[in-house]
């Protein structure tokens, strides 16, 4: 007979503005993969994975869930939200405009998801900063107070080079078993 493969299973939510590279998180994440030119017709809605938690000695079989285009007509509705524990809410890193439509993408997962879900601020893109500081637009401190003042979690990744995109996910995992293990 087959073991226990996972102890519980997350849905997680990626949210922000098109183009940020929310598809590309979730292609990098469930595929190890980064695809430079990505057809935005065929946005990826749909990833699995399991990741271990060792602190908790869980196994958890992530599913995460992309708005994969639909963010341009903000149809997002209640249900895209609906038993989500976790949600990346995701910005590109070059674009003060993300950064500051990421308050508008916050206050709509505040209004549909449930109030407990973990939520981690994701400044994507780094990879662009590397070998040429003046293209970023946000910079890390600014975008860790806010991240401090809203509750959320912060990291910033690249999907491209793949640099804290397994962190992200596992961060928002190991805070979510700690809220099951609290009761809250
Ligand atoms: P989405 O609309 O938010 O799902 O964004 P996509 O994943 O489709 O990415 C938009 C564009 O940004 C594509 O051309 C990606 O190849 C590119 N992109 C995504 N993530 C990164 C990254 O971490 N670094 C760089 N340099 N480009 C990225």
């Amino acid at each position: 007979m087959a073991g226990i493969s996972w102890h519980y299973v997350l849905k997680f939510i990626i949210t922000g503005d098109a183009a940020v590279g929310k598809s590309s998180l979730l292609v990098r994440l469930t595929d190890q993969r980064f695809l430079a030119n990505p057809d935005p017709t065929l946005g990826v809605e749909f990833g699995s994975k399991l990741i271990t938690i060792p602190e908790e000695n869980k196994v958890v079989k992530l599913q995460c869930w992309d708005t994969a285009g639909t963010e341009s007509f903000r149809s997002i509705t209640r249900s895209y939200y609906r038993g989500a524990a976790g949600c990346l809410l995701v910005y590109d890193v070059t674009s003060r405009q993300s950064f500051q439509n990421a308050r508008s993408w916050l206050a709509d997962v505040r209004t549909h998801a449930d109030p407990h879900l973990t939520c981690i601020l994701v400044g994507n893109k780094v990879d662009l900063c590397a070998d040429d500081a003046a293209r970023r637009q946000v910079p890390t401190e600014e975008a860790e107070l806010w991240a401090k003042e809203e509750g959320l979690l912060f990291v910033e990744a690249s999907a491209k080079s793949g640099v804290n995109v397994d962190a992200a996910f596992e961060s928002a995992c190991r805070d979510i078993l700690e809220k099951i293990r609290k009761g809250v």
